[in-house]
């Protein structure tokens, strides 16, 4: 049976359309439609070959069989009648390119936001108590911060020295964060 007739067998006929490849036949694709997209070269390779210019699949009577008929390798080579350990003929095809969908992002959810604002509001704290002051120290002395801007950045301290021997600085400006960052 040739890859034209495989696909026929499925309700897709194709109308000769040249004789390029030994002879290159025309007509619906099994995967997107229209009226000539599709086209295929009974007589390419051991198995044929097709490739749609709409949706860009190709291959051959195997990869058919595998992606259409959603088949595995080993019973498509049973449907053509070849032996499963025949030296591969699946060089050359390919199943399309999988769509790349970009990802959608989102703001957390609420209930996030509002144990991280008060995270925040918790950092800020810290900050300007007694256990703060080294931090304030550093802010200041050592990155020339003003008050105003440590505030206007809602700087802040999570004092976890007693867990990790750790602080981290929250940053937060106008209600949008701006930094998260781990002092040793
Ligand atoms: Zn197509």
């Amino acid at each position: 049976m040739t890859i034209r007739e495989l696909i026929q067998q499925d309700s897709f006929p194709s109308q000769k359309a040249g004789s390029t490849g030994g002879g290159e036949y025309a007509g619906p694709s099994p995967w997107c439609g229209g009226e000539d997209r599709f086209r295929v070269w009974p007589s390419q390779g051991e198995f044929g070959k097709y490739w749609c210019r709409g949706c860009g699949r190709s291959g051959d009577a195997i990869q058919y069989i595998r992606d259409h008929r959603r088949m595995t390798y080993q019973e498509a080579c049973h449907q053509l009648g070849r032996e499963v350990n025949l030296p591969s003929t699946l060089s050359g095809s390919r199943p399309a390119k999988p769509q790349r969908e970009p990802r959608v992002t989102a703001a957390p959810g609420d209930l996030w936001q509002a144990k991280a604002r008060k995270l925040v509001d918790e950092a800020v704290y810290h900050l300007w108590t007694p256990t703060g002051y080294p931090m304030l120290d550093f802010f200041s002395q050592r990155r020339g911060l003003i008050d105003a801007t440590i505030r206007g950045f809602s700087l802040g301290l999570i004092p976890l020295n007693r867990v990790k021997k750790t602080s981290v600085i929250i940053a937060m400006r106008g209600g949008e964060w701006v930094g998260l960052l781990q002092t040793g």
